[in-house]
């Protein structure tokens, strides 16, 4: 088994990943609030969590990868007494809260698929873990560390931070939390502004509760990540991940929910991914540049140049280190379209190679050199570096100014199907799964059709050449020449 270092968040460095069990590792991702559509927000943690699960898979462990899916209502901050988002929406749209649900996790994991984000081996919903999550509380509060006010349940924060740090993970101490906290609706029910709620008492216009010892209610949110986690996982388990967003207070309030529960810590190797900018801004609603998985594989929204196929969106991410920042931009996106072609055009070229009976090149160095790039907490931006290194050598064989025999021919192979396949899950044909539009094939037929018709041009032969034009006009292409030749787009 090879050696992977990761960066554990906790102590705050780069550690030798050491399971629990030398073969078999647990790793929990928290997944999506399932109610709106499959976002950017989504695809950073998901591609993230899903490089680690391929390569860990890859180098030999046996992984149990959960990812929950929150739909029982998020509560916004532990004061919150307004209405559950999903049960706002069904009731604007007369549904089924179950019905929305299901919507936004049919939209989430048709996005997943199309970005070749592989399924984790347990989904388990927070709605169906109520009777987990109460057991749950109950320990708590038996262990001295939750008390009931008003039919709801709070977290006493004080109590446990006299022996336990509260903050750990995120280098906040309590006091500065308290000089931050704002006054809150509701607060008054809470001996601490800092308290935050296992069990909240549902307002009669919230339609998704259930039975409870405290109240006819709904569970907090960060209860459902420790209860879930430690019921498929058990008390003690290797990987928790998610994004740098969810560090706090989500992930501190799960470790002083498993403490108080179990005695001690529950996670063994923290991992948060970096956040995703769009221009440089943060993303969300209220800066108009919310932009969701669809709007980018289609193009439809206005702060899109183009469409971006599902694998150049993945490739894009894998572009970055998951710890960096990554700024998403119509130029850094067009630039990444072009270099994950260089590469499958790298690799369609090596399938066609004639090998020699002596190789002037040298290719047997860049495997260790890809798995110690990934050995060194997933560093994927390294790996592409490599692969492009092949690809260029690739190219000098193939303009006939070097020679590669047929068992250093297999071995670049062997690189694009380990690497860029298995372990980067880029398709090797730049397709995606569901997807049979924007896809490269495609986009190179319509190119091989307009050179075609360029060459028509330059040989006086209009008639080929309006017909070509016209033709892709009428099935939704516009085309414009340029003085470097053409551009084209499919209009919507
Ligand atoms: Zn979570």
């Amino acid at each position: 088994m090879r050696q992977l270092c990761i960066y554990n968040s906790l102590t705050r460095q780069k550690e030798t990943f050491k399971p629990l069990h030398p073969e078999r590792v647990g790793m929990y991702v928290c997944g999506p609030t399932v109610y709106g559509d499959g976002h950017l927000g989504h695809a950073r943690p998901a591609i993230t969590f899903d490089i680690l699960y391929r390569y860990l898979t890859h180098i030999g462990y046996k992984v149990r990868y959960v990812r929950n899916i929150t739909d029982v209502g998020h509560l916004e901050n532990d004061a919150d007494s307004g209405e559950d988002k999903i049960a706002k929406k069904a009731r604007l749209e007369q549904l089924e809260p179950m019905e929305v649900v299901q919507h936004y996790l049919n939209s989430y994991h048709a996005a997943m698929t199309r970005l070749g984000v592989l399924p984790p081996s347990i989904e388990p919903h927070a709605s169906g873990h109520i009777i987990e999550q109460i057991a749950y509380i109950q320990k708590i509060i038996d262990a001295g560390y939750a008390y009931v006010s008003e039919g709801s349940v709070y977290f006493d924060v004080p109590k446990y931070n006299s022996t336990h740090p509260y903050g750990k993970l995120s280098g906040r101490n309590i006091d500065e939390l308290l000089s931050n906290t704002r006054a809150l609706d509701g607060q008054q029910e809470k001996r601490h502004p800092a308290d935050f709620a296992l069990w909240k008492k549902a307002a009669p216009e919230h339609i998704m509760h259930w039975p409870s010892p405290w109240s006819e209610g709904f569970p907090g949110w960060h209860l459902e990540c420790s209860t879930m986690g430690e019921k498929y996982l058990g008390e003690q388990f290797d990987i928790h991940g998610g994004g740098m967003d969810l560090m706090f207070p989500h992930h501190e309030c799960e470790i002083a929910q498993s403490v108080a529960h179990n005695g001690h810590e529950t996670v063994r190797y923290w991992m948060h991914n970096n956040m995703i900018t769009i221009d440089g801004k943060k993303m969300g609603k209220s800066y108009g540049n919310f932009i969701t998985l669809d709007e980018f594989f289609t193009g439809s929204h206005p702060l899109l140049e183009q469409p971006y196929s599902p694998m150049t969106i993945r490739f894009f991410i894998l572009m970055a280190q998951y710890r960096s920042t990554l700024d998403f931009s119509n130029a850094a996106l067009k630039a990444a379209e072009k270099a994950l072609q260089r590469i499958l055009e790298g690799h369609k070229r090596l399938l066609d190679l004639k090998p020699s009976a002596t190789s002037t090149v040298d290719v047997s160095t860049y495997e260790e050199k890809m798995y110690e790039a990934m050995d060194d907490d997933l560093n994927t931006p390294i790996v592409i570096a490599h692969l492009f290194d092949v690809c260029r050598i690739i190219n000098q064989i193939n303009d006939g100014n070097a020679t590669a025999t047929a068992a250093d021919i297999d071995t670049m192979k062997r690189l694009f199907t380990t690497f860029l396949g298995d372990i980067l899950g880029i398709t090797l044909d730049g397709t995606s799964a569901g997807q049979d539009t924007d896809i490269l094939p495609y986009r190179q037929a319509v190119d091989l059709l307009l050179q075609i018709r360029s060459e028509s041009k330059a040989k006086k032969d209009w008639a080929t050449s309006d017909l070509i034009r016209d033709r892709l006009a009428a099935i939704g292409f516009s085309v414009k020449d340029t003085k470097d030749g053409f551009e084209w787009t499919l209009a919507k």
